[in-house]
C-alpha cells in the first residue's frame, strides 16, 4: 500500500488524482485531502476513500466541515496552519495540486517528510524555485512534476548527459485566442477565457494559458527543473496538445513524449513511478488525428511570453514578481475588474517598478510577493474595464 494525500483535493488535478487513487483502493491509503472551502466535495471524497484527515484553508468553513463528516471517524481541520500539518504527515506520496503560492508552504511541509512529491502546483517553483528545489535535497524528497510538459521532458531527459542536450521544446496549445487579432481579444469575458479547446482545467491556470502567461510560468519551472541554460528552452505552439513536450541532443534525436491532453496521463506517471499503472484512457489514433501542426507563438498578442522570459533571464526576485502581480491580474480579470490585455500590462509594470535581491528564506520569497501583490491591486484600480 502507498501511502497518499493531495493538497488541493477539490479542484481539476486533484479530482483527476482521486478519480486514479480510486480505480485501485487495494493499492492507494488515503492520509490527507484537503481544499479552500469546497466543504461538501471534500467531505464526499474523504468519505469515498476513508481518508484519515480532511483539512480545509479557510478556518470559517471548518464547523461545516465538521458537521459533514459527523460519524465517520474522519477528522476534521482548518486553517493554513493545518494545511501544512496535514502536508507533515508524512505521506509516501503527496499531489501538490493547490493552485497559485498558496501552495508553497504545504510543499515545503510536505518536503520535510522525504516521500515523493508532485508537482502540478507550479507557482512555488516559480517565485521560490532555489528553496523548494534544496528543500527536497535537504530532506531526501523525490521532486516529480505533474505538469504535462514537464512530465514529459522528465520521461526524455536524459539526466546522466544533460551537457547532451541541445535544446528543451515546450509545446504549447496557444490557448482559445491563438486567433484571434489583438482588437478582439481586448473585449475577451471571463467564460471566453476559462474554455480551453483542449484541456479542462481550474479559472486560473485557464486564463493563464489564455494569455500564454501559463507557458512563460513553464518556462520557469523548466529552467528550475533541468539543467540547461535559459536560451536552450524553446516555446513553439502545437495547437493539437498531442506532443506533451520534446528533448532534442547533440546528435540531432529528439525525443518526445506524446498522448491525450488529460491530466490522469501524466498524474499516473507519478503515481506508478519508476513502475507503469494502468488509466482509462483511450489509445491515440493517429490517422484520426490526420495531423501535427506548430508555429512561432506571436509575442506582439502574448506579450507574457517575453515577460517570463526576461524575469527568467535577469534572475533574483523576479519571477516571484511576476508571479504574484500574474496572481492579482487574473483575479481582477475573473471578477470583471479588468479588461483581459491588462493581465499582462499590470504584471509587466510590477515586474519594472521592483528589483529586490534573490529572496533567501521562505519569508522573504512571502514579503516580495506580499508588496508585489499591493502594487499590482493598486494598479488593478486604476483601469476602468
Ligand atoms: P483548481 O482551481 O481547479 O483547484 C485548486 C485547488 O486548490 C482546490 O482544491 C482549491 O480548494 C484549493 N485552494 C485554492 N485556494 C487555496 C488556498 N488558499 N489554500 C489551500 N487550498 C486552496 O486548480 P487546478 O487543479 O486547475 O490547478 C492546481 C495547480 O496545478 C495550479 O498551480 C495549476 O497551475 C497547476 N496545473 C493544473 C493543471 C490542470 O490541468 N488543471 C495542469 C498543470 C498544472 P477549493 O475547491 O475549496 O477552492
Amino acid at each position: 500500500m502507498k501511502t497518499v494525500t493531495i493538497l488541493g483535493a477539490t479542484g481539476s488535478v486533484g479530482s483527476s488524482t482521486l478519480d486514479l487513487i480510486e480505480r485501485e483502493p487495494e493499492r492507494f491509503e488515503v492520509l490527507a485531502l484537503t481544499a479552500n472551502c469546497d466543504v461538501a466535495k471534500l467531505a464526499a471524497a474523504a468519505i469515498r476513500t476513508n481518508a484519515k484527515r480532511a483539512v480545509v484553508a479557510d478556518a470559517a468553513c471548518l464547523d461545516d466541515l465538521r458537521d459533514a463528516l459527523a460519524g465517520t471517524g474522519i477528522e476534521a481541520r482548518g486553517g493554513a496552519e493545518a494545511i501544512c500539518e496535514a502536508a507533515r504527515m508524512g505521506a509516501d506520496w503527496t499531489m501538490a495540486a493547490i493552485v497559485g503560492l498558496a501552495g508553497l508552504a504545504p510543499v515545503m511541509a510536505a518536503l520535510e517528510g522525504g516521500g515523493m512529491v508532485v508537482l502540478a502546483n507550479k507557482e512555488p517553483l516559480v517565485s521560490a524555485g532555489d528553496l523548494v528545489l534544496a528543500a527536497a535535497v535537504r530532506h531526501g524528497a523525490t521532486l516529480l512534476p505533474a505538469d504535462s510538459e514537464h512530465n514529459a521532458i522528465y520521461q526524455c531527459f536524459d539526466f546522466a548527459r544533460p551537457e547532451r542536450v541541445r535544446r528543451v521544446i515546450l509545446t504549447a496549445s496557444g490557448g482559445p485566442f491563438r486567433d484571434w487579432d489583438l482588437a478582439a481579444m481586448r473585449g475577451v469575458t471571463p467564460e471566453q477565457a476559462v474554455a480551453h479547446p483542449n484541456w479542462s482545467m481550474g479559472a486560473k491556470i485557464s486564463v493563464d494559458s489564455a494569455t500564454m502567461m501559463n507557458k512563460g510560468l513553464e518556462l520557469i519551472e523548466a529552467a528550475r527543473l533541468f539543467p540547461v541554460p535559459p536560451a536552450a528552452l524553446e516555446i513553439i505552439v502545437h495547437r493539437q496538445s498531442v506532443i506533451h513536450s520534446m528533448v532534442e541532443y547533440v546528435d540531432g534525436s529528439i525525443l518526445a513524449q506524446l498522448g491525450p491532453s488529460d491530466m490522469r496521463v501524466p498524474i499516473a506517471h507519478t503515481l506508478a513511478w519508476p513502475d507503469r499503472m494502468e488509466t482509462p484512457m483511450a489509445p491515440l489514433d493517429f490517422a484520426a488525428l490526420g495531423r501535427l501542426d506548430f508555429a512561432e507563438p506571436d509575442p506582439e498578442r502574448f506579450p507574457a511570453l517575453a515577460l517570463a522570459r526576461h524575469a527568467l533571464e535577469a534572475g533574483g526576485a523576479r519571477p516571484a514578481i511576476l508571479n504574484a502581480a500574474n496572481e492579482v491580474a487574473v483575479a481582477a480579470f475573473l471578477s470583471g475588474r479588468l479588461n483581459f490585455l491588462e493581465i499582462a500590462a499590470i504584471s509587466a509594470d510590477t515586474l519594472e517598478r521592483y528589483d529586490p535581491a534573490a529572496p533567501d528564506s521562505l519569508d522573504a520569497v512571502l514579503a516580495i510577493d506580499a508588496e508585489a501583490r499591493r502594487y499590482a491591486v493598486e494598479r488593478v484600480k486604476d483601469c476602468v474595464v
